[in-house]
């Protein structure tokens, strides 16, 4: 059993706060939740002209291997309703593997840890709430809040409110 899963929780259409506690029940059905951040809102981070975007972050359990913790991620976000118009646009919600233990992959289709983890806020706060000590081979030694001080741009705003599991 994996023990050191974590997950990006992000979404700006509909009632993003009810799809995330929706997603993370769905996930519940194939591994477990062990643990889940605060519930952030942030700036759009691409282009400006849309809804403000929450963003969580979750720990999981698991024994699928990344890429069947993947599809079943994708399953998900499709029974959820994402549809992606354009890159960083809007969405109902979106789910990124963030961290699988120490695992390095670089496919088309899953690129572990994920390419945005150190440089964006709004993934590195939820992160360092589940882990503040988090590292992995591929980040040098860097730590989360190492990480945190070098951002040149800031998208949290506020904490929302805590997510129930
Ligand atoms: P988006 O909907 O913009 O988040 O992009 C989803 C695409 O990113 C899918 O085609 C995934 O296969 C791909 N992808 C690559 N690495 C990851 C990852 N670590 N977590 C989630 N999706 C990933």
């Amino acid at each position: 059993m994996n023990t050191e899963i974590y997950l990006g929780l992000g979404g700006n259409l509909g009632d993003p706060p009810a799809t995330f506690q929706q997603a993370l029940k769905k996930i519940g059905h194939f591994a477990k939740v062990t643990k889940v951040s605060k519930l952030y809102k942030s700036k759009p981070y691409g282009f400006a002209d849309q809804p403000v975007f929450y963003n969580a972050a979750a720990q999981l359990a698991s024994e699928l291997s990344p890429l069947d913790l993947l599809a079943q991620l994708q399953e998900v976000e499709k029974q959820l309703g994402k549809k992606v118009v354009r890159e960083n646009g809007p969405r109902v919600i979106d789910l990124d593997l963030l961290v699988y233990a120490d695992e390095v992959i670089d496919l088309p289709e899953l690129t572990l840890p994920h390419p945005g983890t150190l440089d964006r806020d709004f993934v590195l706060k939820p992160l360092a709430d589940l882990n503040p000590l988090l590292t992995h081979p591929a980040w040098n030694g860097q730590s989360l809040q190492s990480a945190m001080d070098q951002l040149k741009e800031c998208f949290l705003i506020e904490v929302a409110e805590i997510i129930k599991i």
